[in-house]
């Protein structure tokens, strides 16, 4: 049983971090099994070097463990860019062009533009663009970003779940999230190709994070069979939250590892204002 831990070094971490860091450890112990740690650092514009080192001391002050060296997503741009060809050879991604005001426009024109939980989705502006006028384009050297056809790959896929520890099983809905970003403009991945590929190569039987994640779920499963990559088990814990109620964010200072150190607090208090890690259903999948 193999799990991880996957941090952005964009800040210090936060009680809603040493929560996520308990849970992925706490199951990989009561499995006899392994955490890794895995740095989520594609995006260059707000990454900031000193957040690596900071972070490892966090977890080892909490004693909060991981197995092996740290991987950074920085380094394997690669392996990302090798799973988008597959994709694009599939034709299960299109070029898109579009900015954030031409999408906006867009969508403020239609009249019935597709909607997921979080908001309006990617309208499909670039998905019925000629092969001729992408590549024409792409010639030009227009900025694009690479897109999943949702509905092509629902198509293709068929019918599928996803199984989580808290929830049980759950049949994927490729329209909760849509036409998602898989490569960046500016950045030649995303968060939902870089943790699906990496999961996959590195091994990952069980999938923990927040349940705010819940919603791309639904994109990795098909990514993982557009892929052939197993199929991890998942774990998408609560959220820690401040005393209004809100989710815990980087920018929030108060409720940082590092201010409650300084304030005097223990790591054993720390660990201890945290919900207790649950324990629900069966793990199944590697050793
Ligand atoms: N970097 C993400 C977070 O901090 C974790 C993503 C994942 O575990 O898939 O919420």
């Amino acid at each position: 049983m193999l799990t991880r831990f996957a941090p952005s070094p964009t800040g210090r971490l936060h009680l809603g971090h040493a929560y996520a860091a308990l849970v992925a450890r706490e199951l990989a112990d009561r499995n006899h099994g392994a955490c890794l740690l895995r740095f989520e650092d594609i995006d260059h514009t707000r990454v900031r070097p000193e957040f690596y080192a900071l972070i490892e001391e966090d977890l080892q002050w909490l004693g909060l463990t991981w197995e092996g060296a740290a991987l950074r997503q920085s380094d394997r741009l690669e392996n990302y860019t090798r799973a988008l060809d597959r994709l694009r050879d599939r034709e299960m991604i299109y070029p898109c062009f579009c900015n954030r005001r031409t999408i906006e426009d867009e969508i403020a024109r239609m009249t019935n533009a597709p909607h997921g939980p979080e908001g309006p989705l990617y309208p499909g502006t670039c998905r019925g663009l000629s092969d001729d006028e992408r590549a024409a384009r792409i010639a030009q050297g227009q900025p694009h970003a690479w897109r999943l056809d949702s509905t092509r790959a629902a198509q293709s896929c068929g019918e599928l779940t996803f199984h989580d520890l808290r929830c049980g099983t759950r049949p994927v809905m490729p329209g909760e999230l849509g036409d998602v970003v898989l490569a960046r403009r500016d950045i030649a991945t995303s968060y939902h190709l870089a943790v699906v590929v990496d999961d996959a190569e590195q091994g990952i039987t069980l999938v923990t994070r927040g349940e705010d994640l819940l919603p791309s779920t639904h994109v990795h499963r098909l990514l993982q069979i557009l892929l052939e990559y197993p199929e991890p088990q998942y774990l998408h814990h609560e959220l820690i939250r401040d005393e209004t109620g809100k989710r815990l964010a980087t920018r929030d200072h108060a409720l940082t590892l590092a201010t409650l150190r300084e304030s005097g607090m223990s790591a054993e208090a720390v660990l201890d204002r945290l919900p207790s890690v649950p324990c629900h259903g069966k793990l199944t999948g590697g050793t």
